[in-house]
């Protein structure tokens, strides 16, 4: 067995077999190549998530036949028993949300607009969209121990609402089914990632997936970490290229909200289209290089699996913080930074952070971005929920010059969602059609980094499920967010 080893400290191999791959091409016919070695994850600096890792997966041992996984030490056992008794000691435990219901309010005046604006600013309930001068509703979560007190004073207000989630741990429960092992290590065996866009997966699925791309197309695709967030987690960036000089480059990101699972997973299906299924889709796609971050808040991702199914910002802060950790990576880009529809107050869901740029995660974006800045013509930011296309201005009621060059590629991208997959999709500038936000990435995309096509989109659904959406969903939510993809890789061909 091919095994790929790496110490861990002075003390800790971690050992890994590598799994033989062989792939069909798209001929049919079988094709050996280079077996897929993965890497442990954050080997160095060692740290709290390589010790909860190690403890969930590795035995302990010399023998690699003991399992999968096989962590091997030479001298030092007291300190792995020592870091065992520590990271169980600081294990989170999940956060459960049983008897927690999603409401939607709905609003017919100002006078009730004020109601629930009070009512949001409270910490009653928590907003799972902003209120717009033109809402007709809002839907808010409630705890279990504010359900009674937030009804009752809706119906003495003479507000009404309906119940969208009856129970959230339910729906949390039954959204992501998981295949067994077996099936994932005949899925591994078979193609050599562990990928499917049936349910969704962990960082190191999707990372993996694009380290095994670039091994499997290395014409095609390359990775490149263009930082790492505040935890240590890699921000890897999926270059697909055909070489071509002077291509035109787009620009494409998702999970920079932690619960908005439908993003990475789709950003993950676009990728898969581009690189496996990329003769299928004509020479638009082929003409672009594309440039693509399927995590941008890959701390918050985890976080959102590991132990709180419904947290928003990334981590900073996150041993200390408890709610008032994180900020919001969506409001900390330095274009109009601190306005409104951000908050300077750090147990906000907004919270902006304490500089434009505060956050490792952003600034990684930006760097990279900046240093691409003349060949990108297209950025574009995969959200849920709503299904709304979004272009600036994010943080005021105002449009760029160009907008109506904007408005007409979204309104065809609109029209393209809705063919492949049924959905209507509301286009707009986003502080007009939804609600004002500053610091967002878009408004930094076409303000800082002058990119012409920036588009926000915001996956389906709207608000049946709101960001707890079955995995059964992806592929045809997916398909969606492809189709409006290609809309844009033709409109930046049509720019030279
Ligand atoms: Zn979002």
């Amino acid at each position: 067995v091919l095994v790929t080893c790496q110490d861990v400290g002075q003390c800790i191999k971690v050992c890994l077999p590598c799994a033989p791959h062989r792939a069909d091409n798209r001929f049919g016919e079988q094709r050996a190549l280079a077996p897929f070695c993965p890497a442990p994850p954050y080997l160095s600096p060692p740290n709290t998530h390589l010790f909860a890792w190690l403890l969930k997966h590795a035995f302990i041992g010399e023998s690699y036949e003991a399992g999968p996984v096989v962590a091997r030490m030479s001298r030092c056992w007291s300190l792995l028993v020592l870091l065992a008794v520590a990271v169980s000691g600081t294990r989170e435990d999940k956060i459960t949300y049983q008897g927690a219901q999603l409401l939607r309010i709905n609003i017919t005046s100002e006078e009730e607009q004020d109601i629930v604006r009070a009512l949001e600013d409270s910490d009653d309930v928590e907003a799972w969209n902003g209120l717009a001068a033109n809402s007709t509703s809002v839907d808010v979560l409630v705890l279990p121990e504010n359900k009674d007190k937030v009804k009752e004073s809706l119906v003495s207000s003479n507000l009404t609402y309906d119940v969208l989630i009856q129970d959230m741990e339910a729906a949390i429960q039954e959204e992501n089914p998981m295949p067994s092992d077996e099936e994932i290590a005949e899925l591994e065996g078979r193609k050599g990632h562990r990928m499917t866009w049936q349910s969704y997966h962990r960082m190191q699925d999707v990372h993996g997936y694009l380290d095994w791309l670039a091994q499997s197309y290395p014409k095609l695709c390359s990775v490149q970490t263009i930082g790492n967030s505040v935890e240590g987690r890699p921000l890897k960036v999926l270059k697909i290229s055909s070489d071509k000089a002077g291509s035109p480059a787009i620009w494409v990101d998702g999970g920079i909200h932690a619960r908005e699972w439908i993003s990475p997973a789709t950003v993950t299906y676009i990728i898969n289209e581009l690189t496996e299924n990329r003769h299928t889709h004509g020479d638009a796609v082929q003409n672009v290089d594309w440039y693509i971050l399927p995590i941008v808040n890959p701390d918050g991702y985890e976080y959102t699996h590991r132990t709180d199914r419904l947290w928003r910002k990334n981590r900073s802060n996150g041993n200390s913080g408890g709610r008032c950790a994180g900020v919001d990576l969506n409001r900390n880009f330095a274009y109009k930074w601190g306005g409104a529809g951000s908050s300077h107050q750090p147990c906000k869901e907004i919270y902006a952070g304490s500089s434009g740029f505060s956050e490792p995660e952003t600034s990684a974006v930006s760097n990279f971005v900046l240093s691409k800045k003349d060949q990108i013509k297209a950025y574009v930011t995969f959200h849920s929920y709503g299904q709304y296309i979004l272009y600036p201005w994010g943080y005021d009621r105002v449009v760029p010059p160009d907008y109506k060059d904007l408005d007409r590629v979204a309104r065809k991208a609109a029209q393209a969602m809705y063919k492949a997959g049924g959905s209507t999709y509301t286009v707009g500038s986003a502080a007009t059609t939804l609600y004002a936000a500053s610091g967002g990435s878009d408004d930094w995309a076409k303000g800082s980094a002058k990119i012409k096509y920036t588009y926000t989109i915001e996956l389906r659904d709207r608000g049946y499920h709101g960001f707890v959406l079955p995995s059964n969903y992806i592929v045809p939510t997916a398909s969606e967010g492809l189709a409006a993809i290609k809309v844009f890789a033709q409109e930046v061909q049509a720019l030279k």
